[in-house]
């Protein structure tokens, strides 16, 4: 099945207004022409405070924009925290939730990221569900089992018709902001697994449309040997997305496949 690439850009705690808005601005002028978008789809994700400014430069253009986290609840007494609704109010379409650093420096665990599945779905957004394995779980051979894991807790009681709002996004720790990529043929190895366990939970017609992105240490140079192996539909990419350049350059290999 030859599913649509689908690349997105994790600004995580970088840029200041000015730098997110001239980012954005220079995405629509470099990515401008249906050519693209008719192959790839295309997303970024600002911090939470410029996601209006971004979404005004982006307005009617292909590129969308969603958040790189949300809290489960609808509203109420969770200082800090940012609805669903919030998010849709602001125009995004996506919400990351389960993101490495939300889980190995905020604490989050599958439960909290299993709530937060399902208020994203019930409120109408679409989820980009990450996970991976720690450097520790590879050199003890527990990939599989933690990813698993990750994927049998996070998707738990999800309808299988709301799995065509859902993207996911293998990132193994060891390979987010390290320069450490996996290597093609290890990122194949994980997303075929992924697609095996979501076959045993929902069935092979799920299995064979949910896109799996990679994620960790993506740039032009090694994006098209990624985004060419059979079970990668995309990536997910942190450092890379910061610059044009290097993010149209993800892009471009996707396209040029
Ligand atoms: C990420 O932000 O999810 C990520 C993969 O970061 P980087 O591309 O910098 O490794």
């Amino acid at each position: 099945m030859m599913r649509k690439l689908f690349v997105a850009g994790n600004w995580k705690m970088n840029l200041d207004e000015a730098d997110a808005t001239a980012l954005a601005g220079d995405l629509r002028a470099n990515l401008s022409g249906d050519q693209v978008f008719a192959k790839v789809d295309v997303a970024v994700y600002p911090p939470f405070v410029y996601l209006p400014a971004v979404g005004k430069v982006l307005s009617n253009s292909k590129i969308q924009v969603g958040a790189q986290n949300v809290y489960f609840e609808s509203r109420g007494a969770f200082t800090g925290e940012i609805s669903v609704a919030m998010l849709k109010d602001v125009g995004c379409r996506y919400s990351i939730i389960g993101h490495s650093e939300r889980r190995h420096v905020m604490g989050e665990d599958d439960v909290l990221i299993n709530k937060k599945m399902h208020a994203i779905l019930q409120g109408g957004l679409e989820v980009i569900f990450c996970l991976g394995e720690l450097l520790s779980d590879r050199e003890q051979g527990q990939t599989e089992k933690v990813v698993e894991r990750q994927l049998r807790n996070g998707l738990m009681a999800v309808e299988p018709a709301d799995m065509s709002r859902v993207t996911i996004a293998y990132e193994p720790v060891w390979a987010i902001g390290t320069g450490k990529t996996a290597t093609p043929g290890q990122a194949q190895e994980a997303h075929a697994f992924c697609r095996e366990i979501i076959a045993d939970m929902f069935d092979e017609s799920v299995a064979q449309q949910v896109r799996i992105q990679y994620g960790g240490s993506v740039k032009p140079e090694n994006a098209s040997e990624l985004l060419g192996q059979k079970d990668v539909d995309g990536a997910l990419v942190g450092g890379a997305s910061l610059k044009s350049d290097s993010f149209t350059g993800i892009i471009k290999a996707g396209l040029n496949l």
